[in-house]
């Protein structure tokens, strides 16, 4: 029976699991990923790393399952999105840290580039608001530092990829450096519509189009994997940035289906089909995982700090123990008490795309406890979901019925009946959250044949549990007012 592998590499981990023919994960394994903070704002993380733990989590996967290589049909390979590396083509060996797609280091350079007017166009062309997220900024500080790198890559001996390509080029040692649409959509190089790097855009960073890698599609064969890493020559026949992939892994394929993931930062996506959205309410518009070679679209609203507010809790406050334990403790308080949080630890993302924000606990009394904050901070991931679903209505002009939920957090109960609460609309959890390595198995899959179209793999989605909004309207729209003024606060 073919085999499809994903490898899923995320910000905190390199996953990699093995579907079989009916969609069915049978195994997974990961392997965490350093990251460096060498400044404040600042993150960084080692391209070499990276590459060591997905090749390793992907033989462990292969053997933890006892399977061979030779019984993989394909690869499907997702990703964290935007981070920039830069490598020499002759040896492979990276020439600065890889950096990481929450990285503030060129706030200013974009903050500059707000102030020359460009942003305008730089939406028409890309679809996307100028913020430091994005991988233009980030190539351009590289070939800023590093002695010689412009002449380097204008000369072609300097390679810039996202984390897929990377991987993409180890994999295939050195014969394929590609990329997708979805994942070349995010860098602020891309003219949006045509699916091609930008020559306008290209020249206004000063980014030579030698370095950059060839677009192909999210589903078809982008190269094959030789046989030292995984002991058979493997086709790589999916690639899709890591929310695009999350979207496809939900089964949402057509018009109008969104999904929300709860991870590191939150990210809603909402398919448009084969329309090219244009946001009024500074939402992203970004190309979705094509199952063809058509290009399809969608609208996309990103908050930066997530389940990270529950690690910063863990980690820095030390509040709780284990992420898990903030569902109990939460649920226990019954209310904050009047209490919000404002995680803009790097900023705020959509919908306010304010670079300058900072975090902020407000409405604090005697009665505040280790409870009523944990409880705050889970409910203001439900609450900057609720903005970016807000942004989304307002553009479609479209209620949504119900959002489907995927990610790490999304599997606190707490969370999810809150954020019904607070939206007013059912969330629906499928019964397998790790929806992002599911959806580049499915692209790899239909590329070599295993599935043949998307009523297939519709099938195979299913609902674990279904969260009913129970607040009363007055209660809800009251705490969404307290959480308005706290954000308008933090700004
Ligand atoms: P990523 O793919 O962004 O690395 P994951 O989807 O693996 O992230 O989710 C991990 C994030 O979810 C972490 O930030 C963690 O704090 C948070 N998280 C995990 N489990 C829970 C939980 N039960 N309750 C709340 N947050 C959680």
């Amino acid at each position: 029976m073919p085999l499809i592998l994903a490898l899923d590499e995320g910000t905190t981990s390199a996953r990699a699991a093995l579907y079989d023919e009916q969609g069915r994960r049978i195994a997974m394994e990961s392997e965490p990923i350093p990251c460096r903070y060498p400044r404040p704002g600042w993150v960084e993380q080692d391209a070499r790393e990276i590459w060591g733990a997905q090749l390793g989590s992907a033989r462990r996967v292969l053997a933890s399952a006892g399977e061979a290589a030779s019984s993989l049909a394909a690869i499907g390979l997702t990703n964290q999105r935007e981070t920039a590396i830069v490598w020499e083509r002759r040896t492979g060996e990276p020439v600065a840290p890889a950096i990481v797609w929450q990285c503030r280091r060129t706030a200013d350079y974009c903050a500059a580039l707000a102030a020359s007017g460009a942003a305008a166009k730089i939406a028409e062309r890309t679809g996307l608001v100028i913020d430091a997220y994005f991988s233009a900024s980030k190539i351009r500080w590289i070939l800023d530092h590093v002695p010689d790198a412009p002449r380097r890559a204008r000369d072609g001996e300097l390679l810039f990829g996202n984390v897929d390509t990377w991987l993409v080029w180890k994999l295939t040692d050195g014969a394929a450096h590609v990329t997708d649409p979805s994942n070349a959509s995010r860098t602020m190089l891309m003219d949006l519509s045509a699916g091609e790097w930008d020559e306008e855009l290209l020249a206004l960073f000063d980014i030579p189009r030698a370095m950059l890698p060839r677009i192909v599609p999210s589903s078809g064969a982008a190269g094959v994997a030789v046989g030292e890493h995984l002991g058979a020559e493997i086709p790589v026949a999916g690639i899709a940035g890591d929310q695009q992939a999350a979207l496809a892994g939900q089964a949402c394929f057509r018009p109008g289906l969104s999904k929300n993931t709860y991870g590191t930062g939150c990210f809603a996506l909402l398919h448009t089909g084969a329309r090219r959205p244009v946001s009024r309410n500074r939402l992203l518009a970004t190309r979705a995982a094509s199952l063809d070679a058509t290009a399809q679209y969608a609208v996309e609203g990103a908050v930066f700090i997530a389940g990270a507010a529950i690690q910063w809790l863990r980690d820095k406050l030390g509040l709780i123990a284990a992420a898990a334990e903030s569902e109990a403790l939460a649920a226990s308080a019954g209310s904050t008490g009047g209490v919000y949080f404002v995680p803009a630890f790097v900023g705020l993302g959509a919908p306010h795309w304010d670079q300058n924000a900072r975090g902020l606990l407000t409405g604090i009394t005697q009665s505040t406890g280790r409870p009523e904050i944990v409880r705050a901070a889970l409910e203001s991931i439900a609450y900057q979901t609720r903005e970016l679903v807000e942004a989304m209505e307002a553009d479609s002009g479209e209620r949504l019925t119900e959002l489907r939920a995927d990610g790490g957090a999304s599997a606190n109960n707490f969370l999810m009946q809150f954020q019904a609460d607070i939206l007013g609309r059912p969330i629906v959890r499928p019964a397998d959250i790790e929806t992002t390595a599911l959806g580049a198995a499915y692209l790899a899959g239909l590329a070599v044949g295993v599935w043949t179209s998307a009523s297939e793999l519709e099938q195979f989605w299913r609902a674990e549990r279904i969260f009913e909004p129970r607040l009363s309207e007055d209660r809800r729209e009251s705490l969404y007012a307290g959480w308005r003024r706290a954000v308008a606060r933090c700004r």
